[in-house]
């Protein structure tokens, strides 16, 4: 789950991570008002789950009250396109209103989950703004790396490392080391997948602060994190996904024309892979489970339609914990019920295939039973 830039650095904030003053504001005159608080100047973000909004124009420096009421106009209820946001963009409802920051240098710091070595890794680099994936091809040599014992903890040492590898000016490092050790702890009691401030800066005034704040947690461990499940906003979540989401249905949109209906995340995968061999591509990612029930299946096919691009459905289903004849019939009700008008090819494998089959190639409906992933591939690309 991702959250609001003033959301995460509240959070941040809790744990002693350095951040400028700052409040969220709904509406122009919200906005003006925090601007007031902070005495009469500020700068206007817009609060979407995207990066990349200075450069599209959703970060606004203000000078006077009358800036800041401009600014905040403009952007509430504009539509961002950043090169995060994908062309269609995303609608501004929030604004962070946010103390002026005298930018002496911005840098890079970044907390991961290193897969490779089951490690949280904590990265920092001297070229602050700038995309990490941006520095890691054209610099690499400028991002410096610590593996983090978890039974240890981020040590001083390390953050010393880090401090000294970026040249965080020496009379500022033991504050820098005091932010990098709150942001671990963060990262670390708040489960968090991502914790990415770019840019942490050096100010002026001699201060080390989060700029901005990027938090992605994960999500199999929200449950004990009711705080940060508050925090949801689900106007930036795709409609489609939230709505699998209460049927147990693990569903990601994409921008081909071929819904997926498949059972088990790898399978899936498989078959997008093999969508794409054969020239078509998929609408999207959908894993039912391993035991998927007519309920679950009947929503799957209704979230999938309710895609425009949809131009038909490819049913991918190994029947192991499931029987074949079951999920058959659990199709064909699903298509009668919601009156299924566009091609639909359906390839079963395991228990009971053959009275599978049967099923669905007596079932009056206008449905192809495919022989193999490659058949039933090939076959839904030519009737899209
Ligand atoms: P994004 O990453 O979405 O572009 P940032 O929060 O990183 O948004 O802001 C972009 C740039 O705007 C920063 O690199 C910094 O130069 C400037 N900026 C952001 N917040 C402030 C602030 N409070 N005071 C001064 N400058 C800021
Ligand atoms: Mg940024």
């Amino acid at each position: 789950m991702n959250i609001h830039e003033y959301q995460a650095k509240s959070v941040l904030a809790q744990y002693g991570v350095a951040v400028p003053t700052g409040k969220v504001a709904f509406t122009v005159d919200e906005a003006v008002a925090a601007a007031q608080e902070l005495g009469g100047q500020g700068v206007v973000k817009a609060q979407i789950h995207a990066g990349g909004r200075g450069k599209a124009g959703g970060v606004k420096l203000a000078r006077s009250l009358d800036e800041v009421r401009q600014h905040a106009s403009d952007l509430l209820g504009k539509t961002l396109v950043t090169h995060q946001t994908g062309p269609q963009g995303k609608v501004v409802k929030r604004l962070l209103i946010e103390q002026l920051t005298n930018i002496e240098k911005e840098y890079y710091i970044g907390v991961v989950v290193d897969r490779a070595s089951g490690r949280v890794v904590m990265m920092a680099s001297e070229e602050g703004g700038m995309e990490i994936e941006e520095v890691a091809a054209k610099s690499p040599e400028k991002i410096f790396r610590e593996t983090i014992d978890p039974a240890v903890g981020l040590t001083a040492f390390q953050a010393r490392k880090l401090a000294y590898g970026i040249n965080i000016p020496k009379p500022l490092v033991n504050k820098a080391v005091a932010f990098m050790t709150a942001l671990y702890n963060c990262f670390v009691d708040k489960d968090c997948s991502v914790a990415e401030i770019n840019p942490l800066v050096v100010t002026k005034e001699g201060e080390v602060l989060a700029l901005d704040a990027k938090l992605n947690f994960d999500d199999n461990a929200l449950y004990r994190h009711p705080d940060i499940l508050a925090l949801r906003d689900e106007d930036e979540e795709d409609p489609k996904e939230i709505e699998a989401s209460k049927f147990g249905l693990n569903y990601i949109a994409l921008d081909g024309n071929i819904g997926c209906m498949v059972n088990g995340a790898g399978l899936a995968m498989a078959t997008m892979d093999t969508i794409k061999y054969y020239g078509g591509a998929p609408a999207n990612f959908l894993d039912v489970g391993g035991g998927a029930n007519q309920d679950q299946i009947r929503e799957a096919f209704k979230i999938i339609l309710s895609d425009e691009n949809v131009k038909g459905i490819l049913v991918n289903i190994f029947g192991g914990i499931m029987k074949c004849d079951v999920i058959a019939n659990g199709v064909v009700a699903a298509a009668k019920e919601i009156q299924l008008n566009k091609p639909l090819v359906v390839r079963l494998e395991g228990t009971n295939v053959d009275l599978g089959k049967q099923i669905l190639n007596e079932s009056g409906l206008n449905i192809v039973a495919a022989d193999s992933l490659a058949d039933a591939a090939q076959r839904i690309v030519a009737l899209v």
